[in-house]
């Protein structure tokens, strides 16, 4: 039997980067696209539960058949492994996003929690996301599209441990040329929260997020840096969100260790 790919993203069922991702995959499986059907950048992991799910059948430039949806990244995910396809997908793919996934850019990523959302259903998982430095105005999939495929072959004969999700960034340099590839941690990258404050026509405040440049700490071995340096990206990612380091020093010697152990014996 063969493989079965499931591939979503975040910038909406026209973006260019599925396209390029959907065409370098052939040959390696049975293919399914499922999509949201607008841009749904920077939803996160958020699932649609208060109003009704649609789903349509478009013809794509491929001449394929694929399916838009009017949720999430992650409600794409959802209906395609529990209604849409005949079986669970063997790899879930999310991209190629317009944009890096990055360090603390991962708790936004619409992206990444497709990927996310794949790993939990218990399949191989991968998001892919294109770093334009800002050099060429052009998106050009060429070297991600390679990448992803490389990689989705190797996932399927030889599968990450459950619930793992591969975390991929392919920058494009100022001179076009990557410089290779490297496994990579989460790094650090935040955005200083920028609010710009707005008057409308009405007289009424309202409000725009972002629009400022991210600050990277470019500590080696992250993610940001090999990015930075012209490498691929590519980190193991899992759900497990808990902070071992502090679990200890909070459980033995923190005021808080204190209260917990004392909580409810009075
Ligand atoms: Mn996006």
């Amino acid at each position: 039997m063969s493989a079965l790919l499931l591939l979503t993203n975040d910038d909406g069922i026209h973006a260019g980067g599925i396209l390029a991702l959907k065409q370098a995959l052939v040959g390696i499986g049975e293919i399914v696209v499922v999509a949201p059907d607008r841009p749904r950048s920077a939803s996160g992991h958020s699932i649609t539960l208060h109003k009704p799910l649609r789903v349509n059948k478009v013809r794509m430039p491929d001449g394929g058949e694929w399916y838009s949806t009017s949720g999430t990244p992650s409600d794409c995910v959802m209906l395609a492994g529990n209604e849409l396809l005949p079986r669970k997908p063997d790899l879930v793919l999310s991209g190629i996003n317009d944009g890096p996934n990055l360090g603390w850019d991962l708790t936004y990523s619409g992206t990444v929690a497709a990927a996310m959302e794949g790993a939990i259903m218990g399949c191989q998982a991968m998001a892919i996301s294109l770093v334009n430095t800002g050099h060429h105005p052009e998106w050009d999939y060429t070297v991600a599209a390679r990448f992803a495929a490389e990689a989705a072959r190797l996932l399927l004969a030889e599968p990450l441990p459950p619930h793992v999700l591969l975390n991929v960034n392919v920058p494009i340099p100022p001179d076009g040329r990557v410089r290779g590839a490297r496994l990579t941690v989460q790094g650090v990258r935040r955005y200083p929260g920028q609010v710009e404050k707005r008057v409308d026509p009405f007289g009424k405040t309202y409000y725009w997020l972002g629009g400022d440049l991210p600050e990277d700490t470019l500590q080696e071995g992250s993610d940001v840096h090999a990015v930075a340096e012209g490498f691929v990206s590519v980190t193991p990612v899992q759900l497990d969100l808990t902070c071992y380091a502090v679990l200890d020093e909070l459980r033995n010697c923190s005021a808080l260790g204190r209260m917990l152990r004392e909580f409810g014996s009075q």
